[in-house]
């Protein structure tokens, strides 16, 4: 991690920052330095990139400007993105248990009368905050993979499923727009804040709780069903015996609560039916068969 923090503006390096320049700079014409613009933790928005996500942002970067938008001035610096690549750190295991990866850029700005405090803020240390644009492709559950945008599953981000934390993996990202230093860290531990280039799209949040609602909903019309069929098979224990028609009638308005108390009104109906009846039906047919049936009629 080191070599990408600290290089020297030797003749490569010269090289790929005049690639941007129309005319050739000299080393002592520019200030160059190390920028971290993201990585694959998972940030407060409950996302991460992946790592081939920032594999594919280290090319999307390169020759993108930023700008240090809080001078108090007003005056607008900008500094070029020149060179850009992933670094994965073996010593640190992000929270999803994956290998640390960082999206470092190297900028540079030439050197003015202007800039010269600037440089010297970003040579302190001070501004490390880093906010960047980019368009992404897709947005996949880390739980089941599913495309969020396409067909959004019901897992519900920052939630653990079988002790793991659902995240939304972003991928595939079509664009780099820009990056900029801003003066808050909103997100202090990494000191990096990503926006997206699209809109929030609350769409999908929709989506993903109508999702969830429908399931619960069809979860709840199939234990409404459940209950019925028991309803009508208690509904024979039961006197006076009700047609099955008539409870069918009684039962189809009814919600999952009613329905739910009616079942257990009748249970125990059935159950207060049952209890003297055995006995007296069993003698009956001890009397006449064998005692299979006694038996029988004891373990129901
Ligand atoms: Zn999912």
């Amino acid at each position: 991690m080191n070599k990408v923090l600290d290089f020297k503006l030797d003749e490569q390096i010269m090289e790929k920052i005049n690639r941007f320049s129309r005319t050739a700079l000299t080393a002592e014409q520019v200030y160059a330095f190390p920028v971290a613009l993201c990585d694959n933790e998972i940030d407060r928005d409950g996302e991460r990139f992946s790592a081939e996500a920032l594999g594919k942002l280290a090319k999307l970067f390169v020759g993108k400007t930023g700008i240090f938008d809080h001078d108090p001035k007003g005056e607008k610096q900008s500094a070029r993105i020149f060179d850009c690549e992933t670094v994965q750190d073996e010593t640190r295991v992000t929270s999803c248990g994956e290998p640390y990866t960082c999206l470092y850029a190297k900028a540079y700005m030439v050197r003015t009368a202007g800039n010269a405090d600037l440089i010297a803020e970003i040579d302190g240390g001070i501004k490390k905050e880093v906010s960047v644009s980019c368009s992404i492709g897709k947005k996949l559950c880390s739980v089941c993979g599913a495309d969020m945008n396409r067909d959004p599953c019901g897992h519900i981000k920052g939630t653990y499923y079988g002790g793991k934390k659902c995240c939304h993996i972003l991928d595939e990202p079509t664009d780099a727009y820009e990056w900029s230093f801003v003066a808050v860290p909103a997100q202090p531990a990494a000191g990096v804040v990503k926006h997206f280039g699209e809109e929030k799209d609350f769409s999908q949040e929709v989506r993903s709780l109508e999702k969830r609602l429908a399931a619960e909903s069809a979860r709840t019309q199939k234990a409404c069903d459940m209950l019925k069929r028991e309803i009508i098979s208690l509904s024979f224990l039961c006197r006076p015996v009700m047609a099955v028609e008539t409870v069918k009638i009684l039962t189809d308005k009814m919600s999952f609560e009613q329905l739910t108390e009616l079942y257990h009104s009748l249970k125990k109906q059935a159950q207060q039916n049952d209890e003297p009846k055995p006995q007296l039906v069993s003698k009956k047919t001890d009397g006449g068969k064998s005692g299979e049936n006694s038996r029988f009629r004891i373990a129901g």
